[in-house]
């Protein structure tokens, strides 16, 4: 409880970025603090460890720097999910609706076992959107997604309609 206040306090927030209206939650500025920054794996390693998963993918970027470090700890294989065009290789991909227009998330397909099971780690939840294009891709490739795991989640948005997948946070604020 402490600790999680603690990130909480510690997370920067910018207006009216990248977009008007838009208030960004810099979770950088807990990656950069090495005293947040092990407070914040800890607490993720603690809570996976028990989840049984073969494998943790990451969704670009944040969740790289989260996942890489939870699987040095827990002894697991790190598989990123990346935006179109980064992965060398056969890749699968899924494309999905952002507010305007479309993105598409792809994995190595040789990366995961059919049956594996998976946890998706990033840093923040808002729409939703990023944790659904990745559960849908995992599908594709015959894992099975056992939970999403961020740090922050943004209560006041409705991700839950479209992330049906069990989800946990630690830090729970409005946008
Ligand atoms: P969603 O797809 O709308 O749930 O947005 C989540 C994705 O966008 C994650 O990969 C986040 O890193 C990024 N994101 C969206 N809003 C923020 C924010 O306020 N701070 C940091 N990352 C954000």
């Amino acid at each position: 409880e402490k600790d999680i206040e603690f990130l909480t306090a510690n997370l920067d927030r910018y207006a009216d970025f990248p977009k008007p209206g838009i208030n960004f939650r810099d979770t950088f500025a807990l990656f950069r603090n090495p005293v947040t920054y092990k407070k914040v794996i800890d607490i993720f390693t603690d809570h996976i460890s028990k989840l049984g998963a073969d494998v943790i993918v990451g969704l670009e970027s944040r969740g790289f720097i989260l996942g890489g470090a939870i699987c040095y700890n827990l002894g697991i294989p790190f598989v990123p999910i990346r935006k179109k065009g980064k992965l060398p290789g056969k890749v699968v991909e899924f494309k999905y609706e952002l507010e305007y227009g479309q993105d598409v998330f792809e994995i190595q397909e040789a990366a995961i076992k059919k049956g594996a099971k998976v946890v998706i780690v990033d840093d923040l939840i808002a729409t939703g959107g990023s944790c659904m294009a990745a559960i849908e891709l995992l599908k594709k490739v015959q894992a099975e997604v056992v939970e999403c795991v961020v740090l922050v989640e943004l209560t006041d948005l409705d991700w839950r309609s479209k992330v049906s997948t069990k989800t946990t946070s630690f830090i729970k604020i409005d946008s």
